[in-house]
């Protein structure tokens, strides 16, 4: 077998794991077994197109290449440990990626689009002071075969449904996990592969400045940013890696992603948490950041969890910080939330993390 450096970390028990291997990859994959190249194309079609994971099913290729892969090749995906669905259709996947560490994927069906929302990390070391996941600190970034079998486990697991967008709002930070990240983004959006548009997909970030315009040139989908708050004093509280690339920078970073959208705009996320974030004043200084620029709100409801030490602001609250924006004439959504009764929301996922490693963000920098 080729000795790439892909096809280590996605070997698993002995076999070759071909979810996520970039057409690359696994075209000198099948170069390596004396193949074609173009037999990536077709093993790409069947997997990503069709969802067929049976060597023994993929019919136009040869009995002997079928039989040989299913000796040296697996197509596997996460092992589900347990499954949930919510009152309004939401589903939530609790999967098993080895070493007692355990990730969350969300489905969340609405009438005309299906988003799926997927973990690129076990845990996170961002800690946001409001974030569930953040709570339990870091294990380890998630490989691209465990980020493209969600997609793919999802995608058996709900049809005749279908998965019409894919955000990177799981469990975990994407861009801080950016070497497997970004392949799973361009499999996404590859023909041959999931074939989602940009604007279908979209990767949101805390604000790794570096990574943001680093991703600009690789692989420009759409893209979230977690600002949830409008002032340097306060998101240095709530988003600590803003200690490390403030607003302004932040910003900067974010105008020069959307030159390269199209007449796109950047999502900002604003967590409303009572009395903290959601006055006036705050809604004030966020015009004054986003107006006449490419920009939206994305406004969420804080979605509690034990021991958060937050409060979702009121109704009142809400309606009143979103009446600022649209006067100023910034789109602002409310988030709805979703699966809450399942705790499938936004900061909800916690999955399992357990053996974290020492490396949360605001215990580092103090
Ligand atoms: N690390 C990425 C993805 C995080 S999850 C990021 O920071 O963007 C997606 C969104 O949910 C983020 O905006 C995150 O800040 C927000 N979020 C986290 N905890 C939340 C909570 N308890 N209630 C509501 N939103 C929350």
């Amino acid at each position: 077998m080729s000795a790439n450096p892909l096809s280590i970390e996605c070997v698993s028990g002995g076999k070759l794991n071909l979810f996520g291997l970039p057409p690359e990859q696994l075209a000198e994959f099948f170069v390596s077994l004396g193949e074609k190249p173009y037999r990536a194309r077709q093993i790409m079609r069947w997997v990503y197109q069709r969802g067929v994971l049976d060597f023994g099913a993929m019919t136009d290729l040869s009995l002997k290449l079928r039989e040989r892969l299913a000796e040296i090749a697996e197509l596997a995906t996460p092992r589900v440990i347990r499954e949930q669905r919510s009152a309004d259709g939401t589903r939530k996947w609790l999967l098993d990626v080895g070493a007692g560490q355990a990730v969350e994927t969300v489905f969340i069906p609405e009438p005309n689009r299906g988003t799926l929302c997927i973990s690129s990390q076990a845990g996170c070391a961002l800690d946001c002071a409001f974030c569930a996941t953040g709570r339990q600190g870091f294990n380890r970034n998630l490989t691209i075969a465990e980020i493209v079998g969600q997609i793919a486990l999802a995608r058996r697991e709900i049809a005749p449904l279908e998965i019409t967008n894919v955000v990177f709002m799981g469990m975990g930070e994407p861009l801080a996990n950016y070497r497997n990240v970004v392949p799973v983004a361009k499999l996404l959006l590859n023909d041959l592969a999931f074939g989602l548009s940009r604007r279908r997909v979209t990767i949101s970030t805390a604000g790794l400045v570096p990574q943001i315009l680093k991703l600009a040139v690789d692989c420009n989908t759409a893209l979230a940013v977690s600002l949830h708050a409008p002032t340097d004093e306060l998101r240095d509280r709530l988003v600590p890696i803003n200690r490390v690339h403030p607003i302004a920078e932040l910003l900067d970073a974010c105008w020069r992603y959307a030159e390269g959208l199209a007449s796109r705009q950047i999502t900002f996320e604003y967590v409303l948490l009572d009395g903290v974030n959601d006055g006036p004043a705050e809604a004030r200084e966020l015009v004054r950041l986003l107006r006449n620029r490419p920009a939206k709100v994305n406004l969420i409801p804080f979605n509690p969890f034990p021991d958060a030490g937050f409060e979702c602001s009121t109704p009142e609250a809400i309606d009143r910080f979103w009446q600022t924006l649209r006067s100023a004439g910034i789109v602002a959504t409310i988030r709805r939330p979703r699966g809450d009764d399942i705790a499938a929301a936004c900061g909800q996922l916690a999955g399992r993390v357990s053996d974290r490693r020492r490396v949360r963000l605001a215990e580092k920098l103090g």
